[in-house]
């Protein structure tokens, strides 16, 4: 295998920063240090760049199956987006079906997820609780590596979990050591808002937003908080995206609850003027929760900085806008959830979060890789940037600017939320495994090298 060395690069990890050279063989960090002196088969000299630990996308949805449809992306398309952004390892999901078995549905998923050309890994949803599934719950954690369980108080007539299934979910996973997550909107309040709206013709995509209120946010997160507090469980709270949910996870932070937050790109860059677009061009912001109104994105940057919430993922999520989203052109309700971001999130959280001195250059690293590697079982095989550790890099030149667009992207997504959002700062190299496989704007991957992560629980919670 491929031996490589990198010269002088600035060493970022979440504590230290310090300028070395990185020696890799048999796709492991195998030696850092000054003037490292190895001969290897290829050479990098990352003079003036930035080494930072390869990002983790904790929360991404590649080929999910919603209303008739699959989301764009695949399981190769979108890890390979992912590397071109910086991101090197992805969490997915598995969602069974009502009545279907944790592990049946997780053969499928792995099945799908081949093809991935980065690692990737899987949170298991639970829907509901049956008597088996506090059993396969447990060969969840101890056989496949999944210690970590998602429930959805939101969308109660499909994966909606009822609250006597969410007590014994947070039960089981005490037991294990795992961590659960959670989706939180009230899943009862929404249909009957959109009820509404609907009655008065009010079918366009920005209803939607209109339909899942930051009200709704709060109720959901103070209830999977409380449902956690009686239990005595750690929580992590997927996508929050409004003030009244950080003061919710703040509060019950300082009461000494164990519960943690992951925000998203979109949530902290953009307000709810991306709804009055005209025609149905907003429905490419349709996504739950949906973008907030000013103010909200100010809360969410002050709770990341001050380490109230913890991650940065994407909920990488992207359906064409024509032929997809279209679906709902007479009723919001129609218009499947989701937009893109894989390929972003570095470069949009390097240029708005870091050179706008909203966070460190440490804590960049931080919530985009080594709090989720951490929370998620994966470190320090991956997160940081050690010797022993996987070879995932990104040596990152910080005077690179950029234009986002959707044309230019790597993902499959006619649309871009983020279009015209000026960067600076992006990958030259991205090393996966010990591979250049995004190497001077070139995409050197390979279909299906990604490898399944094995997660272990609770050891860094
Ligand atoms: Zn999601």
């Amino acid at each position: 295998m491929e031996s490589l060395l990198i010269k002088n690069g600035d060493i970022v990890t979440a504590i230290d920063q310090l300028n070395a050279d990185i020696y890799i063989e048999n796709g492991l960090i195998q030696a850092i240090g000054k003037d490292l002196d190895f001969s290897a088969d290829r050479q990098i000299d990352a003079q003036g760049h930035y080494v930072f630990p390869g990002a983790i996308d904790a929360h991404v949805h590649l080929e999910l199956p919603v209303m008739d449809t699959v989301s764009a992306d695949d399981f190769e398309t979108g890890t390979a987006a992912g590397i071109a952004g910086g991101t090197t390892s992805i969490i997915d999901f598995v969602t069974p079906n009502r009545g279907q078995s944790l592990l049946g549905a997780l053969h499928e998923r792995k099945d799908a997820a081949r093809k991935a050309v980065s690692d990737y890994a899987f949170h298991m949803a639970v829907i509901g609780f049956d008597p088996h599934t506090a059993q396969e719950m447990e060969q969840c954690v101890i056989n496949e590596g999944i210690p970590s369980f998602k429930t959805f108080l939101a969308y109660k007539e499909t994966i909606g979990i009822e609250d006597q299934a969410l007590i014994e979910v947070m039960k089981t996973a005490k037991k294990l050591g795992a961590l659960v997550t959670s989706h939180c909107e009230n899943g009862d309040l929404i249909p009957e808002l959109q009820k509404q709206l609907i009655d008065v013709g009010k079918t366009d995509p920005q209803y939607h937003a209109q339909s899942r209120p930051s009200f709704i946010e709060e109720e959901g997160t103070h209830k999977a908080i409380t449902f956690a507090r009686t239990v005595g469980v750690p929580l992590y709270i997927v996508h929050v995206t409004c003030r009244e949910a950080v003061e919710t996870i703040i509060k019950a932070r300082a009461a000494g609850q164990t519960v943690f937050g992951e925000t998203c790109p979109q949530y902290l860059l953009l307000d709810d003027s991306v709804y009055d677009k005209p025609g149905f061009q907003s429905a490419a912001y349709v996504m739950s929760p949906p973008i907030r109104p000013k103010g909200h994105q100010k809360s969410l940057w002050e709770a990341l900085k001050a380490g109230q919430i913890q991650t940065v993922a994407t909920d990488h999520c992207p359906f064409q806008l024509h032929g997809q989203k279209d679906m709902g052109k007479d009723d919001f309700r129609n218009i499947p959830n989701g937009a893109a971001g894989i390929e972003n999130r570095l470069a949009l959280m390097y240029t708005y979060g870091v050179l706008e001195q909203k966070l460190t250059l440490k804590q960049f690293v931080e919530v985009n890789s080594t709090r989720p590697a951490q929370l998620f079982g994966m470190y320090p095989q991956k997160g940081t940037i050690c010797a022993g550790a996987d070879a995932d890099l990104v040596i990152w030149n910080p005077d690179t600017e950029n234009t986002i667009s959707a044309k230019t992207c790597h993902h499959r997504c006619d649309t871009s939320i983020f279009e015209g959002f000026q960067t600076k700062g992006a990958p030259t190299w991205v090393i996966v495994n010990g591979k250049v496989q995004w190497d001077e704007g070139n995409l050197n991957v390979e279909r299906g090298a990604g490898r399944y992560i094995h997660r272990n629980p609770g050891s860094s919670l």
